[in-house]
């Protein structure tokens, strides 16, 4: 049994549509569960919708949501001839509860509706692409992943109750049972609470969606189909020079996607690992590239891998009277970044001072340093650069911070961090 997760790019448009279906004809043998993404940018154009609904400008969400509606009614009638009725009819099923909800008045947190409002980005992307795969001969069967994976209710990064989505996922796929689709369609990234509420596991969770249902059915492996041809060093865009992987580990791509490389969802590796599922990531364009494969062997003579996070902030405290920072001071900052679910992503600490680099976030900016206020006098500073290099050299480095203003820089043996304006 195999798994294929399929990315917003590569369900964009009725030819990436089309494309798709014919990598599945051409590459499965075998039982496939199938996890689909919202088309392109439907899960950005949906957290507008639940902006306006939240911000009570219901006119707003319902003029937005009326778009999105016809784009998705337009590529599925241009698919589909002889299933058009069915996927019409069960497209306008989901668009009516959306709609419903939006004519309301919200009362509960805007955490909650994001995830009844986000969540219809993948079930109306895979409901088309099932019905587009039955359209061209490909037998599948379309499951509701709200029916597969339960999760409690930490709305927007809900954490997954395994035991009871271990037992749905086994009770409802069962793929090797002759009669029945040999594919399953299902969508990433969704899921839901015990009183069947909708949750959501964060930004670009289908990839931990597809790794969680590749564990729990014990997959052979685990395919990303992208729009690049592997898995590379570096963001092509900003690095000419980027070269593609073949091969990486998975506490490789672990450190990748924890520096902030986009390439993976990071919490898909675990699963995958603790199973020892390969992963293979490949080109939906071009299926004849041979991607990126990451397993559990260490890989040796990797190129510097370079990740850039754009949008930083160097948050300064120096305490106010010149005491040494000392462990209390460092206990109650972590419980702070707890609370506020702040993740630093480079700190260090000085004799009287203590430095954190940081996502503009601003609201949780501002209440991290309201708080801490009555201990340290709090700088701000805003628009920087985190520049990672993991398997660096010192030509690598030079080039890279060449005429930055360097704010801070930690390294290891492994892996340099430089902040710079
Ligand atoms: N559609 C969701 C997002 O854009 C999840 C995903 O694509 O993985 O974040
Ligand atoms: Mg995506």
């Amino acid at each position: 049994m195999k798994v294929f997760k399929f990315g917003g790019a590569s369900v964009n448009s009725i030819a990436r549509i089309q494309q798709l279906a014919l990598i599945i004809k051409e590459q499965t043998n075998g039982p496939l569960v199938m996890v689909i993404s919202a088309m392109g940018k439907t899960t950005n154009a949906l957290e507008l919708i639940a902006n306006a609904f939240y911000g009570n400008e219901k006119d707003t969400a319902l003029e937005r949501f009326h778009v999105l509606k016809e784009e998705h009614l337009l590529v599925a009638k241009q698919l589909l001839e002889k299933r058009w009725h069915h996927c019409e009819s069960q497209l306008a099923d989901f668009f009516t509860e959306i709609e419903w909800l939006l004519h309301d008045k919200p009362v509960r947190q805007f955490d909650y509706y994001y995830d009844q409002i986000v969540c219809l980005g993948e079930l109306l992307s895979s409901c088309i692409v099932s019905h587009y795969l039955q359209e061209v001969g490909v037998e599948n069967e379309w499951l509701d992943a709200r029916d597969l994976i339960r999760t409690d209710n930490n709305f927007r990064d809900a954490n997954i109750d395994w035991e009871i989505s271990t037992q749905k996922i086994q009770a409802s796929i069962q793929l090797n049972n002759t009669g029945s689709a040999n594919i399953v369609v299902t969508q990433g990234y969704i899921a839901a609470t015990d009183d069947n509420e909708s949750t959501t596991l964060g930004r670009e969770g289908s990839d931990y969606s597809a790794a969680i249902i590749a564990h729990i059915l014990h997959a052979e492996s685990l395919t990303i189909w992208k729009d690049v041809a592997a898995v590379m060093n570096g963001d092509p865009k900003a690095f000419p020079d980027a070269v593609l992987i073949p091969t990486l580990s998975y506490s490789e791509v672990i450190e990748m996607a924890y520096y902030g490389a986009q390439v993976i969802h990071p919490k898909t590796i675990k699963p995958l690992q603790n199973k020892q599922i390969p992963l293979y990531v490949k080109c939906f364009l071009d299926t004849s590239l041979l991607g990126t494969t990451i397993h559990q062997l260490p890989v040796k003579n990797l190129p510097p891998i370079i990740v850039i996070k754009q949008n930083q902030v160097m948050v300064t405290m120096n305490t106010q009277d010149y005491s040494f920072v000392a462990d209390q001071h460092i206990i109650e900052l972590y419980s702070l970044f707890e609370k506020l679910h702040v993740k630093p992503n480079l700190m260090q600490t000085t004799a009287i001072s203590v430095l954190i680099c940081m996502d503009d976030y601003s609201d949780k900016i501002n209440q991290l340093a309201s708080a801490a206020s009555g201990v340290f006098d709090v700088q701000i500073e805003k628009g920087l650069t985190l520049l990672t290099i993991r398997h660096y050299n010192e030509s690598v480095i030079k080039t890279q911070i060449e005429n930055k203003k360097i704010l801070l820089q930690q390294q290891t043996k492994e892996t340099v961090q430089v902040l710079y304006q």
